[in-house]
């Protein structure tokens, strides 16, 4: 029995007290009743390398997650935009199985696709060409070889170019792509996707033709903690 619950999107960082304890609450609380915990990306604000570990902050956090981890719960991660760096020392520590970035669960016998959002916002050209280089395996290492310190501020500098270049994008070209999600749902054969990256919590109806699909879509926790909980017979929005 027990539930299988998703969240995305706290964009932890040292500012954000809040959302701190409310991630401390919820995993004190009711993540320890689930079987299974989703983490479908942007889990941090910026994530520069697992030598992340060594700051007492992130540490305390992973800390967090491997207690969890020890009360049997199953930890999964996918990567988001802001985490992508987020390594197998980082998930080995706090228990977490990595996710590839498109996948499909068997979730109470229904096929559910995961993702964390970004690959689904197509019509941002200069993201999408950003993103192919900053997964490719050699700018990876070239970052990864920086001392930590000048990752940090680099990643600080980053953030803020990107904070700029989205006031400047029009709202649609921000959200997901509607024919990209029927694609890639057709292509993977599944009639549910869940998904966070937006920020624009929903339950959407997505008509295929010859079926109508699910799309949720993960809240952030600019607010309150939330996300979504499914069990044999149901499939929700909860606040945490
Ligand atoms: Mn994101």
């Amino acid at each position: 029995m027990g539930c299988t619950l998703f969240i995305s999107d706290l964009h932890l960082n040292e500012g954000c007290v809040e959302v701190l304890d409310a991630l401390n609450r919820f995993l004190d609380g009711p993540a320890r009743e689930a079987c299974a915990l989703y983490i479908l990306g942007d889990l941090f604000e910026y994530w520069v390398g697992d030598d992340m570990l060594t700051l007492p902050f992130y540490l305390s956090i992973a800390d967090r997650f491997r207690a969890l981890c020890e009360t049997g719960v199953k930890l999964y991660f996918q990567h988001g935009n802001r985490d992508f760096l987020i390594g197998t020392q980082f998930a080995s520590y706090c228990g977490m199985d990595l996710l590839p970035e498109i996948h499909v669960v068997d979730l109470y016998g229904r096929r559910v696709l995961l993702m964390h959002g970004d690959l689904l916002c197509t019509t941002d050209i200069e993201y999408q060409k950003a993103r192919v280089l900053l997964r490719s395996p050699a700018w990876q290492a070239m970052f990864l070889d920086k001392p930590l310190n000048q990752r940090l501020i680099e990643a600080g500098a980053l953030r803020q170019k990107s904070e700029a270049a989205k006031k400047m994008k029009a709202m649609d070209i921000m959200d997901v792509h509607p024919p990209e999600v029927e694609r890639i749902l057709m292509e993977q054969g599944v009639t549910c996707l869940i998904h966070g990256h937006t920020h624009r919590k929903k339950h959407h109806a997505v008509d295929l033709g010859m079926n109508v699909a699910d799309r949720w879509v993960l809240p952030d926790w600019s607010s309150v903690g939330g996300g979504l909980r499914v069990d044999s017979g149901h499939m929700g929005f909860v606040d945490f």
